[in-house]
């Protein structure tokens, strides 16, 4: 392949199948789809074969650690996002929990600046609520909002704003610019020294465990605190069945409550902690299969409104050392797709519209980038929209009836944490479109 072809203005997807639907030809002219339907023509569009192929929305992940400025040994903006892109993603949000955190516009702007600079998805910085993530003060979240990231997302994740009233004002500043505020939920005290989930599997393996209240208390406190002043929360990397019901009784309320879950949290159970293997240590931990089973039917339901990986990737020094002492955490972008594809689609919860929904256009929404933000001017690129003439060209071509075993050393992030080593799994992005122009190709980096 060579650079005039991969960055080629006019490109020709023949016979994708949109949303698994009927297949249509799809012409992409100049970062936008011009038309779509049968048998098209376009005299020297380049033409991508995509018979028997799925096309999808351009996946958006809400929450990821992409490890730059700080943690460039573990990963970089360059090598996540080149993760990101062979997972099928157009959008990328980088968590905060940098070195230095990101709670400053200084920051933020540079960690948007090396997503633009790599090319590969568009990078929209997380900041910080909390000065250093110290849950002492809150941090410059206007001058955040105001930069040229134009930070709209929030969040301490890693820790959890656990002080109520620094929440409670958190919540209230940020409604001047239509932000939210993404909680890592986990009550701190009663999560002193837990290692994983409470409950049969801690007791065998004698290891401090980590009980569902520590989540659903602080999950259930967020959710008035955001009805009581009326603005926006956000909960991260929901794992119990019990959030999932506090989560819908919130929204049953009408309150302005939004929802994640992890890949690995809808297909790993705490029987692998079992194992001893610190690859499947992680936060929050791995539940039980009641758990998880309560995760995807919420997902279904749409109780929970997306999935965002927590891609969290870690060297072999932090990881494979005994579980005390290995770092919490699993890369997840790369996998991503696959994984819901698995624990979502085969089993017939979801089909590939409501997939495209809770992986494209409703973190779309969560995060500021879908048509309603791009009209008001937010400053922020558009996805999460329609696979409709007119719409930007983010999109993923996906072969549905691929099948492998997952080997994290092919994998284009700098870590190999992957949970999902070894394990068969199905489908594999073919191809992936960043406003036209494609960063992935026949499985690979298109540049
Ligand atoms: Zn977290
Ligand atoms: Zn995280």
């Amino acid at each position: 392949m060579s650079d005039e072809t991969a960055t080629s203005a006019v490109w020709l997807i023949r016979r994708a199948r949109p949303l698994g639907g009927e297949p249509a030809d799809l012409l992409v002219r100049d970062g936008v789809i011009t038309e779509i339907g049968p048998a098209l023509t376009a005299t020297g569009a380049h033409v991508l074969d995509a018979a028997g192929l799925i096309a999808l929305p351009g996946l958006v992940d809400l929450h990821a650690h992409l490890r730059e400025p700080g943690r460039e040994d573990a990963e970089t903006v360059q090598t996540g996002t080149a993760a990101a892109a062979l997972g099928g993603y157009t959008a990328v949000h980088a968590m905060a929990n940098t070195d230095p955190v990101a709670d400053t516009a200084g920051v933020v702007e540079q960690i948007w600046a090396l997503g633009r600079r790599a090319g590969y998805c568009d990078v929209r910085p997380v900041g910080a609520v909390t000065a250093g993530l110290g849950g002492g003060q809150l941090a410059e979240l206007g001058a955040m909002a105001d930069s040229a990231a134009r930070v709209r997302v929030f969040s301490d994740d890693g820790k959890c704003v656990s002080d109520a009233v620094l929440m409670r004002r958190a919540l209230e500043y940020v409604k001047a610019f239509d932000g939210v505020i993404a909680q890592h939920a986990q009550e701190p005290r009663l999560t002193d020294g837990a290692q994983v989930n409470e409950g049969e599997a801690s007791g065998r393996l004698g290891l401090t465990g980590w009980p569902a209240v520590a989540e659903e208390a602080i999950i259930a406190r967020d959710c008035l605190l955001a009805a009581h002043v009326d603005s926006a929360l956000h909960v991260c990397h929901v794992s119990t069945a019990g959030s999932v019901e506090i989560i819908r009784w919130a929204k049953s309320k009408g309150w302005r409550v939004t929802a994640e879950v992890t890949p690995h949290h809808l297909l790993l159970t705490d029987e692998l902690a079992a194992s001893y293997d610190p690859v499947y240590k992680v936060n929050p931990p791995l539940r039980t299969a009641a758990d998880v089973t309560a995760l995807r039917e919420g997902l279904a339901d749409g109780t929970i409104d997306c999935v965002a990986t927590d891609h969290a990737p870690h060297p072999l020094e932090d990881k494979e050392t005994e579980w005390q002492a290995a770092a919490f955490g699993m890369t997840g972008l790369e996998t991503a797709l696959r994984v819901v594809h698995a624990a979502m689609v085969e089993t017939g919860l979801l089909d590939w519209a409501g997939l495209a929904d809770r992986m494209s256009v409703r973190p779309a929404a969560i995060g500021r980038l879908d048509a309603r933000a791009y009209l008001e001017g937010s400053g922020a690129p558009l996805h999460g929209s329609a696979l409709a003439v007119g719409s930007p060209a983010n999109l993923v071509l996906y072969d549905p009836a691929a099948r492998d075993v997952v080997d994290p050393a092919a994998h284009a992030s700098r870590s190999r944490n992957s949970p999902f080593a070894g394990l068969e799994l199905p489908g594999r992005v073919q191809a992936t479109f960043l406003r036209g122009v494609p960063t992935v190709l026949d499985g690979k980096l298109a540049r």
